[in-house]
């Protein structure tokens, strides 16, 4: 029989709405005559859920978000009880069982998601799935231990100071000083473990650095502070898995960010009109085999899997700085990472395609 893929989608992050929308994306594009396609609601209070398998209803209408709602067609991945019991949190209700799933494209962006917590739910169950690992998704989650890794493998990143929560409740003046001490303003406060720029600002002086740790701290209790570079240039590149299992890079592209953002916030991102796509990114020949080559060895160095979106400062010297990693990017056809690929010759069905392909041949090379 054909194999069977579970698109997973939603989840209890903040990218809840961004998932569902790349999820209806992913859902049109999969070859019907090539796998059967189960659809798995997440709700935004992590309740699995069995969606219609109607792609439209995932997109944005008028405005208005998709999200999953509820319903009694809760679902378990995994005919183990132990496994069953993790997934479905609602007492009393039946649980709809999937049987055998052959592979899980989980479409989650965040906590809960592309963090190796899903991960490690389905190597619990035995489902291979598309993406990264257990190990490679947390550490990428973490900004903290990912400059950690980059740095101990070589790779250029900006400085930046870890700001823990016992330090923190301890002692806020001597970590304030610390800061001042390490880094220059501007610099960038971070929740540690989080994306969408959710949480994030720019300190200018050095005033504001108290407030911007504790609103960080709002969605994380660990937070980084980093060193700010500007004027930035914001590279991004896609890598992906070939058919042997080497990682490929994508054609660089660039963001530019106009009007009166500060930086990439959330509201560039994905509520108004401010920012500019270049794809490619117009760079010098060096420079494009320079963001690629890094592209792949911090793949390498994460030991990621399948696909990743790499994402470079590039500072007014010229010096490429490796911002970070995200293991599961945005994925609508209008997404970065699927707009880098299509202008390296990978259209969007064909990159799915590749995807579950990659993540097929996994399981097979584990048994
Ligand atoms: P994503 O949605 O890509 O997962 P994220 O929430 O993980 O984003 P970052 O990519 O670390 O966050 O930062 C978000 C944005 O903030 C960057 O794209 C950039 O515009 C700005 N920024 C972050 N750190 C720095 C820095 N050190 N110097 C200059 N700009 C920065
Ligand atoms: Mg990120
Ligand atoms: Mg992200
Ligand atoms: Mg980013």
């Amino acid at each position: 029989r054909k194999p069977r893929v579970a698109v997973v989608f939603g989840g209890r992050s903040s990218e809840h709405a961004v998932s569902c929308v790349t999820a209806g994306s992913v859902l049109s594009a999969i070859d019907r005559s090539k796998y059967e396609v189960i659809p798995i609601g997440i709700t935004q209070d992590g309740r699995w859920v069995l969606e219609e398998d109607r792609p439209e209803r995932l997109a944005i209408t008028d405005g208005r978000l998709p999200s999953v709602e509820p319903s009694n067609q809760l679902v378990a991945l995994s005919n183990d009880p132990t496994v069953r019991e993790l997934i479905v949190q609602e007492p009393g209700a039946v649980p709809k069982t999937l049987g055998e799933v052959d592979v899980v494209f989980p479409l989650l962006h965040g906590p809960y998601g592309e963090d190796g917590t899903i991960q490690g739910l389905l190597e619990l169950a035995g489902v291979p799935y598309v993406g990264s690992g257990v190990l490679a998704s947390a550490l990428c989650m973490d900004k903290e231990y990912m400059k950690r890794v980059f740095a101990s493998h070589g790779l250029p990143v900006v400085p930046w100071v870890a700001v823990r929560p016992r330090e923190w409740e301890r002692d806020a003046d001597a970590v304030l000083r610390r800061v001042q001490e390490e880094l220059e303003p501007p610099v960038f406060v971070k929740p540690s473990r989080l994306g969408s720029s959710i949480g994030i600002s720019k300190v200018s002086s050095w005033e504001e650095l108290r407030a911007a740790i504790e609103a960080a701290r709002e969605h994380d209790p660990k937070v980084l502070v980093e060193q700010g570079i500007t004027p930035v240039r914001e590279i991004e590149c896609g890598v992906l898995e070939a058919e042997d299992g080497t990682p490929e890079a994508s054609v660089p592209a660039e963001i530019r960010v106009r009007g009166d953002h500060q930086f990439y916030d959330f509201q560039a991102k994905y509520l108004d009109d401010s920012t500019d796509l270049d794809v490619p990114a117009d760079l010098d020949e060096a420079t494009t085999r320079e963001v690629r080559r890094l592209a792949v060895a911090a793949f390498e160095a994460m030991s990621c899997e399948g696909l990743a979106r790499v994402d470079f400062f590039l500072a007014p010297d010229g010096t490429l700085l490796v911002n970070e990693i995200n293991t599961m990017p945005g994925f609508t056809p209008y997404s970065m990472y699927p707009l880098m690929w299509q202008a390296s010759g990978v259209d969007y069905p064909t990159l799915v395609d590749r995807l579950i392909q990659a993540a097929l041949r996994r399981r097979n090379s584990l048994l």
